[in-house]
């Protein structure tokens, strides 16, 4: 069985989605009554693979909105009693979505292994960042050429590349052979760490890294205030928005500038569960986050451990095999072009 940890993008929409779900008490609640609130275990959904095979998984709400990001003490309990549910109900592998995994790193949970009287079992969670990984990677190498970019003369930016899913982009580019990568982040230390491991790459600050680049990657979790200089951009230029939460649609919307949702699948059919429209899925029936889709894929090839864990620790052979069970069993990575269903994925030409 597998399982999914997510939250609600906004504290009003999570007030929307209470009242929608008949939990008044809850609508009316103020965010002091949602801090103290536990987590809850939504919905129990069948997935079928293209190969047949059934699996069964669970949703569970952490009850935690972004607006809490700043209470660290709330922030930890949040997650950590999440986990604890999930492991309470006996679910093999579970991802923990959004921000989930941020704050389990950030936070440093892995010291708090005892939550009430739960042992925490930390093979039992992944934080699906090899599938997101090797996911962005394919939108990279897919839609740059039906732009007319050619990725082996390209000049790529990754922003956020000392990150987890960061650095596994920039090994993955690096295999498949890009012209340049441009390496941003704000810390410089990192930077340099994995340019040195990298053996190539060079390190530029956010705002002269942009009007070089033919593809910006990103994924860091960008500030609301941050501004784009649309005119300064490259035409065409290919962004892929991976970062949580997805708001480069309106910061870079130009022409010649295409903006694709980052780290977002499709499944090859779509799935009767409601847990998607909370994230504003373009095709919320069969849409979803990558890192969802790993605990999925891992319960599908029956791989009960942690197969994303900790930061920087992920390797080709790794992102090859998620890689490769993503496609057998249905998923296929967002493109330019329409999904399946009614709505387009996003593209400002
Ligand atoms: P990490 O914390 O490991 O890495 C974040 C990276 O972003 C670091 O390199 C960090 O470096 C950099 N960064 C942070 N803020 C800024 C900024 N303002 N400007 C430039 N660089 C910045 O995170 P992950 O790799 O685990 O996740 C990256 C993003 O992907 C997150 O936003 C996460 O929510 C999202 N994500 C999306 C998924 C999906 O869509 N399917 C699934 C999983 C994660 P420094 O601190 O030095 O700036």
């Amino acid at each position: 069985m597998f399982g999914l940890i997510g939250h609600s993008t906004s504290f009003e929409e999570a007030r929307a989605k209470a009242r929608s779900l008949g939990f008044d008490e809850f609508a009316d609640g103020d965010l002091d009554m949602w801090c103290s609130a536990p987590p809850q275990l939504v919905e129990h959904v069948e997935v079928t693979s293209r190969t047949g095979k059934v699996i069964k998984g669970a949703y569970i709400d952490s009850v935690f909105v972004p607006e809490m990001l700043r209470r660290f003490k709330t922030a930890k309990r949040k997650v950590l009693k999440a986990m604890e549910l999930v492991q309470r109900s006996g679910i093999d592998i579970t991802a923990l979505g959004g921000f989930t995994s941020i704050i389990f790193e950030d936070l440093n949970l892995l010291r708090e292994e005892r939550i009430s009287a739960v042992q925490l079992d930390w093979q039992r969670f992944t934080t699906g960042n090899t599938h997101t990984a090797w996911v962005i990677c394919q939108q990279v190498e897919r839609n740059a050429p039906k732009l007319g970019i050619d990725l082996a003369r390209a000049k790529v930016a990754v922003v956020g590349a000392s990150g987890d899913i960061g650095s596994a982009v920039c090994r993955w580019l690096q295999r498949t052979g890009v012209g340049e990568l441009l390496l941003v982040a704000r810390r410089p230390q990192p930077l340099v760490a994995l340019q040195e491991s990298l053996g190539e790459g060079r390190i530029l600050p956010l705002e002269e890294a942009l009007p070089e680049a033919d593809v910006v990657v990103w994924v860091a979790s960008l500030p609301q205030s941050l501004t784009i200089d649309t005119d300064s951009l490259k035409r065409p230029c290919l962004m892929i928005d991976g970062g949580y939460p997805k708001n480069l649609d309106t910061k870079a919307a130009a022409a010649g500038i295409h903006v694709l949702k980052g780290g977002i699948v499709e499944f090859w059919q779509d799935i009767g569960w409601q847990m998607m429209e909370l994230a504003e899925m373009a095709v919320p029936e069969r849409q979803m986050f990558a890192c969802f889709a790993e605990a999925m894929l891992l319960d599908f090839e029956d791989i009960h451990t942690n197969f994303s864990w900790g930061r920087n620790n992920i390797n080709l052979a790794a992102m090859d095999l998620i890689g490769e069970a993503s496609l057998r069993h249905g998923f296929k990575s967002l493109g330019l072009e329409p999904a399946s269903s009614s709505s387009p994925a996003l593209s400002i030409a």
